[in-house]
C-alpha cells in the first residue's frame, strides 16, 4: 500500500463507522474492532481509484474505507481454497517426505495440488492426509508472506530439492518480486493471496486422485494430482458433497451404459459413438420430432455428402481458418478430398444451383448433418466431447430486410424445442465485434451495424435477457449463443445463431431483386439442439436416465405375478401394442419383486402387474417408476391417459395430480 507513515496511526471507515488504528495495526485488528463475522476472509480497500483486495494480515498504512469480503466473494473464496491446497501440500510433505511439489491452485468449486513421488497415492492415503490436515488446522498456524531475492529463493528450494519450483523461479520475469508463503515448517513459492491462519479451514474434504502432466505437457513427467474442496461450514460442504454424488449418479457415461444407450469402442477409436438400439430409438424419436417441427416452420430438409474436394474448403475459408480441427486429406482419383467439419458449403452449393428471386427468400435448408472434427484425445468426454457428431444444422438465406424477422423465428423455434425437453432457463450471449479492432473482421461497417442491431432487436423482441460480449464475434459475423441450465443448475452449450456476410461473398451467391439487379443474400447459421450426441448425453443427465414417456425406449412393461397369469399378461401387452405403446411382457421365472426392481433400474415409466385378483376382475394394477403404486384400473382408462401423456410430450406423469 501507500507510503504514509504516521506515528498517530490511521482512520478506517466502514459502514458509516470510523475507527482509529495505531501504527502497526493489520486488517485482522480492523476485523476484530468492527466485529466482523468469522467468515470474513479478505478486505477490499475502496478509497483509491483502483480498489484493492488485501489479505487480512496486511498492515493498515493509510486512512481508508473498507468492505469485508466473505466466502460469497470469489477472491475470498479462492484465498480460502488456495490455503487449503497449501495445507494439503504440508500434510503430504509430513507423511511422504520425499515428494516434490508441483503447483496447487484454487479451481472452480475446490482446489488441487500436484505431487511427484514414487509412491502411488491410494484412497486410504487420502484419509491419512486429511487427518494430518486437520492437525495442521488445529495448530492454527499463521500464514505469512515474505519477499525474497531470486538468489534466496533459488537457495531455499534447491536445499529442499524442489526442482519444479526452481523451474518456476527461473521463468519469473526479472522485474517480478518473488514471494514465499510460510505456515509452520512448510513454505511455498506463491503469489498469494491466503487467509491469515490455517485455523480458518473449518470444513474441507479430499475428493480424488488423478494423473496430470507437469505443466500440461505430455512430454514432461506425469504427476499425481489430489483434488479437494473447502467451505466455510460443514453444512455447506455436505450440501456440495451431496451435489457431487448426484452428478455422479447422473453421469451419462455410466447411465448410458446401464440403459444400453451407447458405447465407445476402443477397437473402433476414441471419440466415436456407437448408438445401441435403445439410444438409437430415443435419437430417432427426437429426430422425427425435429424434422416435423422444422417442416411446420417452412424449412426444407436436405442431405449432403460427407466428403468434398479440398478446393471447396479453400473457397469457404475453412482450410485457412479451421484446418487444425480437420482430418488429413485423402486422395480420390488424384484429387484431394476432406471429411466435412461443417455443412455450410454444401447448403450454399444447393442454393447456388439455380437463380433465386427476392420472392423465393427466405430459403431455409435443414439437415441432421454428420460432421467430423479433430479433438485432442485428452479432452474427449463421453458423448459431450467427440470426434464425429450429428449437428441439427440449418442455413437460412434471406434478404437483409428479412434478417430480424428470421432471427426472431429462429429464437422462437429454439425456445419451443428446449421447453419441450424441459429446459426452462437460459443465459443468452450476444457476441459482437470489437469496434476498436475492425481489421479482425470481414465486411463493412454498415453491414455489421445492421446485423448486430438485428440480433439485439430479436433478443429484445423475444424478451430474453442477454449479456453483450464485445470482441467475441466470429470474423464473419455476430452471433447469439444460448446456454441452457439443467436440473443440476449446470450450464450447457445450447442453440447458436450466427449472422454471416462472409460466405455469401466468398461463394458469390445472389438473388435477383425487385429492381432486376443481383443482390447478396444474408446467411444465418443455426443449430438448436447443437449435436445429437451432446444433446442426448445432456438429456441423460438432465433426466437422470428417466426419460419422459414419449421418449422412453420401453414405455410399459407387463408382469404377471406367476405363470398362472401369463396368458392374461400377454393379452394385456398385445392390447397395449395396439394402442401404440412400446410394450414388453416380462414372463421370466423371477419373483414379482425382482421384476419390479429390474424395471425401476431400467427406468421404465409404467409397470402393469397382473395377479389372480386382476385376472378375475379383468383389470390391471399400475405402477409408475416415480409415483409408485397407482392402484387397479381398467386397461382402457390407463391407455387413454397414458396416450395423452405421450402425445402431449408431457414431462410428468398424468397420474401425478389425480
Ligand atoms: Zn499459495
Ligand atoms: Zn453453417
Amino acid at each position: 500500500m501507500g507510503q504514509d507513515k504516521r506515528p498517530e496511526g490511521f482512520v478506517v471507515k466502514w459502514n458509516e463507522k470510523s475507527k482509529h488504528f495505531p501504527q502497526g495495526s493489520t486488517f485482522l485488528d480492523v476485523k476484530k474492532t468492527f466485529g466482523w463475522k468469522n467468515d470474513v476472509l479478505m478486505v477490499r480497500v475502496l478509497d483509491q481509484a483502483q480498489p484493492q483486495v488485501l489479505e487480512l494480515r496486511e498492515p493498515v498504512e493509510r486512512d481508508c474505507e473498507v468492505e469485508p469480503l466473505g466466502f460469497a466473494d470469489e477472491q475470498a473464496r479462492e484465498a480460502l481454497r488456495h490455503t487449503a491446497s497449501h495445507v494439503l501440500a504440508q500434510a503430504v510433505k509430513r507423511l511422504f517426505p520425499d515428494v516434490r511439489l508441483g503447483i496447487g491452485p484454487a479451481i472452480e468449486d475446490g482446489f488441487y495440488y500436484d505431487f511427484d513421488t514414487e509412491h502411488r497415492f491410494t484412497p486410504e492415503d487420502l484419509n491419512d492426509i486429511e487427518k494430518e490436515m486437520r492437525r495442521i488446522v488445529k495448530q492454527n498456524l499463521p500464514v505469512t508472506r515474505e519477499i525474497v531475492s531470486r538468489e534466496e529463493a533459488r537457495k531455499l528450494f534447491e536445499e529442499a530439492g524442489e526442482t519444479y519450483k526452481l523451474e518456476l523461479i527461473d521463468e519469473l520475469p526479472e522485474s517480478e518480486a518473488i514471494s514465499i508463503y510460510r505456515q509452520g515448517e512448510f513454505f511455498d513459492l506463491c503469489a498469494g493471496p491466503h487467509v491469515p491462519h490455517t485455523g480458518y479451514l473449518k470444513a474441507f474434504k479430499l475428493l480424488s486422485i488423478a494423473g496430470a502432466y507437469w505443466r500440461g505437457d505430455e512430454n514432461r513427467p506425469m504427476l499425481q494430482r489430489i483434488y479437494g474442496t473447502a467451505f466455510m461450514d460443514q453444512e455447506a460442504l455436505d450440501a456440495h458433497l451431496a451435489k457431487l454424488e448426484e452428478i455422479k449418479r447422473r453421469d451419462h457415461r455410466r447411465l448410458g451404459r446401464e440403459l444400453e444407450f451407447f458405447s465407445i469402442e476402443e477397437e473402433g477409436g476414441p471419440g466415436l459413438i456407437y448408438w445401441h438400439p435403445k439410444g438409437a430409438l430415443v435419437r430417432e424419436l427426437i429426430e422425427h420430432f425435429w424434422k416435423a417441427e422444422h417442416r411446420k416452420r417452412g424449412y426444407e430438409i436436405v442431405y449432403t455428402p460427407h466428403i468434398a474436394k479440398l478446393d471447396l474448403w479453400k473457397v469457404s475459408g475453412h482450410w485457412d481458418w479451421y484446418s487444425e480441427n480437420m482430418y488429413t486429406p485423402m486422395d480420390v482419383d488424384d484429387t484431394k478430398y476432406l471429411l466435412k467439419p461443417m455443412n455450410c458449403p454444401f447448403h450454399i452449393l444447393i442454393y447456388k444451383g439455380k437463380t433465386r428471386s427476392y420472392r423465393d427468400l427466405p430459403i431455409k435448408y435443414a439437415e441432421l448433418g454428420t460432421v467430423y472434427r479433430y479433438e485432442r484425445s485428452g479432452v474427449l468426454h463421453g458423448m459431450l466431447r467427440v470426434r464425429g457428431f450429428t449437428q441439427d444444422d440449418a442455413h437460412l438465406f434471406c434478404r437483409p430486410d428479412q434478417l430480424e424477422e428470421q432471427l426472431i423465428e429462429v429464437l422462437d423455434l429454439a425456445e419451443f424445442m428446449l421447453k419441450t425437453f424441459g429446459y426452462d432457463e437460459y443465459c443468452c450471449m450476444l457476441s459482437v465485434r470489437d469496434p476498436e479492432d475492425k481489421q479482425r473482421y470481414i465486411g463493412n461497417d454498415d453491414v455489421w451495424e445492421q446485423a448486430e442491431a438485428a440480433l439485439e432487436n430479436a433478443l429484445k423482441a423475444k424478451n430474453l435477457n442477454y449479456q453483450v460480449d464485445v470482441g467475441e464475434a466470429k470474423f464473419y459475423g455476430p452471433a447469439i449463443d444460448i446456454k441452457i441450465k439443467d436440473a443440476m443448475g449446470r450450464l450447457w452449450q445450447g442453440p447458436t445463431i450466427q449472422a454471416d456476410f462472409n460466405l455469401p461473398e466468398r461463394f458469390d451467391i445472389a438473388y435477383i431483386g425487385e429492381d432486376g439487379q443481383k443482390h447478396r443474400p444474408v446467411m444465418i447459421h443455426r443449430t438448436v439442439l447443437g449435436a445429437m450426441e451432446r444433446f442426448i448425453g445432456g438429456l441423460i443427465e438432465h433426466y437422470a436416465g428417466a426419460f419422459p414417456l414419449w421418449l422412453s425406449p420401453v414405455q410399459v412393461r407387463v408382469m404377471p405375478v406367476s405363470d398362472k397369469q401369463a396368458d392374461y399378461a400377454k393379452q394385456i401387452a398385445e392390447e397395449l401394442e395396439k394402442h401404440g405403446f412400446r410394450t414388453q411382457c416380462d414372463l421370466g421365472p423371477d419373483k414379482i419383486g425382482y421384476k419390479i426392481r429390474q424395471a425401476q433400474l431400467e427406468k421404465v415409466p409404467y409397470m402393469i402387474i397382473v395377479g389372480d385378483k386382476e385376472k378375475q376382475a379383468g383389470n390391471i394394477s399400475v405402477r409408475h417408476r416415480a409415483l409408485g403404486d397407482l392402484g387397479a384400473m381398467q386397461l382402457d382408462e390407463f391407455a387413454a391417459k397414458a396416450k395423452h401423456e405421450s402425445e402431449s410430450k408431457s414431462l410428468d406423469s398424468v397420474f401425478g395430480n389425480s
